[in-house]
């Protein structure tokens, strides 16, 4: 298999011509591991620099400017009370919201150095690596396996086209379940199985980051489980941003956690970043009081 749509050297106008990446490090950064102790001081490669980003959708300001980074093979968690933003913070980073009516963004999203709301730049290109999975699993009415296959053949990817949905399905951690059942339909799938086939579909073409917008939210709580074992499992390959109100699921999951609450500004209640830290600090000593209010439930 010879396409890799993770290398991030390639611009993102075109991903047939020369690289001009910047990868940007930072200073080592804590993460979940430093819970138990195997915290290393690396430095973090920085996939998003998200600065003063806000959104509108026609008079009603829903996001205040954010100013945030968000690191490779990470899960980042965004919570927050419904509303507050959440979903259009990270519909925002692969340009899902450009089709919304009245949309308009304000500030940056950079990604690997590369403006993503940039005039040359090209949404497909953008959607291959960023890609997104959403709240109830949308499966295409058709075979399992022309779901995982959907969108490798879109890019021609002709060769290989059964190694790479299995490789996807195995990632998913759906191949056991499924090999014998390719060509069933996905709606004959259970739920969370659909589920893991939607994420599956999200990385048959290898992107670089994967969003999931409460992916769990419309699951039982097996299924919910194999959908954060999922996540774990998969951050080694993509780096996740994960929209959840389950403040359990986010302490599970998340290295990173970004807070957002809705702040009276003007006359109008307007999401806004509260606090961005480690998931260890969010969880057990965050530093303003509304997220100490959220997280242990006293609101929202
Ligand atoms: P959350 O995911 O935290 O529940 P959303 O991002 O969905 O919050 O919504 C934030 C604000 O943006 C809300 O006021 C919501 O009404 C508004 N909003 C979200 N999507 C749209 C849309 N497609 N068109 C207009 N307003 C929207």
């Amino acid at each position: 298999m010879s396409f890799d749509a993770r290398d991030r050297s390639r611009d993102l106008a075109d991903v047939g011509i020369r690289p001009r990446v910047r990868i940007q490090t930072e200073p080592p950064h804590e993460s979940a591991n430093a819970r138990n102790g195997t915290q290393q001081a690396t430095a973090r490669e920085v996939v998003f620099d998200i600065r003063n980003m806000s959104v509108h959708y026609g008079d009603n300001r829903a996001l205040d400017a954010t100013t945030l980074k968000i690191y490779r093979n990470l899960v980042t968690a965004v919570i927050g009370p419904s509303g507050c933003g959440k979903s259009t913070f990270i519909r925002s980073l692969n340009r899902m919201n450009d089709s919304v009516p009245g949309f308009r963004l304000g500030g940056q999203v950079l990604y690997h150095g590369h403006d993503v709301y940039g005039t040359a730049v090209n949404r497909v290109e953008v959607r291959r690596r960023i890609g997104i999975v959403f709240q109830r699993p949308n499966p295409f009415p058709k075979s399992i396996y022309d779901n995982v296959a959907w969108a490798p053949r879109n890019l021609g990817m002709k060769a290989d086209l059964d190694a790479w949905v299995k490789q996807a399905l195995r990632h998913a951690a759906l191949w056991d379940e499924v090999q014998d059942r390719l060509r069933d339909s996905a709606l004959s799938l259970s739920g969370g199985q659909q589920q893991r086939l939607c994420i599956a579909r999200a990385i048959a073409i290898e992107p670089d980051v994967l969003l999931l917008d409460e992916p769990a939210s419309a699951l039982d709580p097996v299924a919910t489980a194999s959908i954060e074992d999922l996540m774990r499992a998969l951050k080694s390959r993509y780096t996740i941003v994960v929209v959840t109100h389950n403040m359990q699921q986010a302490a599970r999951v998340a290295d990173h956690v970004a807070f957002f609450s809705l702040d009276q500004i003007g006359s109008g209640r307007v999401g806004t970043l509260i606090e961005y830290a480690d998931a260890e600090t969010i969880f057990r000593a965050p530093k303003d009081a509304r997220t100490r209010d959220y997280v242990t439930g006293q609101f929202g």
